[in-house]
């Protein structure tokens, strides 16, 4: 099949990479000219310092001939006549009320509802989905009808079909999903999304689920503000009861506790926050949709509350706990990317505690990322108020520091717990904000390094 993509962000590129890898031609659209030559450059380096997915590039290089990457109109405009189906992959980020953004998908659905108008010679004999992949309001299929249907064009359905990767496997779970939800309200695009996703369609391990288009909307921020709330549960009962008590360790906690089948493991591990660009965005839609509704949003308010309180609680032990005042402070910074295997520094912690450090008047910070890239770290709004040194590994982070924060989970910064002691003096203290020295407290302490961790109480040195 023919597939467009509207928006090559990390949702429209994986999924054209892996639609390539079913057999399928994509042609993949964005405005940013620079991002599209750099995806489109064949080129591993180039692509990843974009977009760093595990499989990506490899997929991209392979299928070359059957992926094409623009940022000209006029080439989307000329592909329609053979264009099966359309899939909206354009950010759709919160407004403070809580409300989604809809500016770019508005944007992006007028242009090519504008365009589809005029294919086959204006004739308009192909039929054309329309999928939206981008995350929307419960109503969206509605209005996407309804510009296309004043836009006078014809032989087109519009399917909602949410995306569910989780950023760092994208590419494996596009490959092998679990679950593919198709929302639409009509057999031929029920046909089309089959056709489409035939390669799944035999598979016992993929629940391939059909429902209308709303269901499947509704269906996708449900999913994501249920597994938001089970991190808060995390962070705002088990990790407070884990910091409360002396000889609680929290890994033993969460053994006992998730081994129940009921409960299980996944979203129980302690953080300072859950950040990525999708899980408190969407939680805040769903409360927005909901008020509008006059239905009471109280739990999915206080769950959006817990997530920022948790930064604050862990910010704020710095000083009362562990008696640091970052005032004039050199301070390393170990991960920026929202969590490991990823580059994308969207809401991430990393970022959250760049700002807070600006604001408590550190002297400095050195940082050191394994994904992102020091360019991407120093275009950071917060660069130019604050000194930032991108650090060229781990023990160069170290340097001249007062003290290390850690705030994203990469398995590597473990060896922090070996690392610190070498190359520091005793009394320099440890600010673990994703238990990645959880195993090493005791032994930090004990060599005289005070440890912050959070889902623990203070380790002072001994
Ligand atoms: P992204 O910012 O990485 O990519 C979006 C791309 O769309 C950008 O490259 C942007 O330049 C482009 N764009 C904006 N307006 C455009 C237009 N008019 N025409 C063409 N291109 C345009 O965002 P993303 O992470 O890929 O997310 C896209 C959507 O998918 C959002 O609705 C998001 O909520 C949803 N989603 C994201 C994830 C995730 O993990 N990132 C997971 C599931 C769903």
């Amino acid at each position: 099949m023919h597939l467009l993509f509207i928006g090559s962000g990390f949702v429209g590129t994986t999924t054209a990479a892996a639609m390539a890898d079913f057999g399928h031609s994509v042609l993949l659209y964005d405005i940013d000219a620079n991002k599209i030559k750099k995806l489109g450059s064949r080129d591993r380096g180039q692509i990843e310092s974009y977009l760093f997915e595990e499989g990506l590039a490899d997929l991209l290089i392979k299928h070359q001939k059957r992926v094409s990457f623009t940022n000209d109109f006029a080439q989307v405009s000329a592909s329609l006549d053979h264009i099966d189906a359309i899939f909206m992959c354009v950010p759709t980020p919160p407004q403070k009320d809580g409300s989604t953004n809809m500016s770019y998908y508005e944007k992006a659905i007028a242009t090519i509802a504008q365009a589809l108008g005029q294919r086959n010679k204006g004739k308009q004999t192909r039929y054309v989905v329309l999928i939206n992949k981008s995350t929307v309001p419960i109503d969206t299929a509605t209005y996407a009808y309804n510009v296309l249907a004043a836009h006078g064009v014809k032989n087109v359905g519009v399917v909602a079909n949410p995306e569910f990767l989780v950023e760092g496997r994208a590419i494996e779970g596009n490959l092998r999903p679990t679950r593919i939800v198709v929302g639409a309200d009509n057999k031929k695009d029920f046909t089309v999304m089959r056709r489409l996703y035939a390669h799944f369609l035999k598979k016992k391990d993929v629940l391939y689920i059909e429902t209308n288009q709303f269901e499947a909307a509704a269906g996708k921020l449900l999913a994501n503000y249920l597994l938001f709330s089970r991190l808060m549960l995390c962070f705002d009962v088990m990790g407070r009861v884990s910091e409360s008590f002396d000889n609680l360790q929290f890994e033993n906690i969460r053994k006992i506790v998730c081994s129940d089948p009921r409960i299980g493991f996944w979203g129980f591990y302690d953080s300072l926050y859950a950040g990525g660009s999708c899980l408190d965005k969407d939680a805040n839609s769903l409360a927005y949709q909901l008020k509008q509704k006059k239905a009471n949003v109280d739990i999915i308010k206080a769950t959006i509350k817990a997530n920022h309180g948790q930064l604050e609680h862990f910010l704020a032990r710095i000083e009362k706990e562990a008696g640091m005042d970052v005032r004039g402070k050199v301070v390393a910074l170990y991960g920026l990317a929202f969590k490991r295997d990823t580059n994308d520094m969207r809401n991430s912690a990393g970022g959250f505690v760049l700002e807070w450090l600006h604001k408590q008047g550190a002297a400095a910070v050195r940082v050191y990322d394994p994904s992102v890239a020091a360019e991407a770290i120093q275009a950071l709004p917060i660069a130019s108020s604050l000194p930032i040194t991108v650090a060229k590994n781990m023990r160069d982070a170290l340097t001249e520091t007062h003290c290390t924060i850690i705030a994203t989970d990469w398995p590597q910064f473990k060896t922090l717990a070996t690392l610190i002691p070498k190359h520091t003096k005793k009394g320099y203290l440890i600010i673990d904000g994703r238990r990645s020295l959880a195993d090493a407290l005791g032994a930090l302490q004990k060599k005289g390094y005070p440890v912050l961790a959070v889902g623990s109480p203070f380790f002072p040195a001994k």
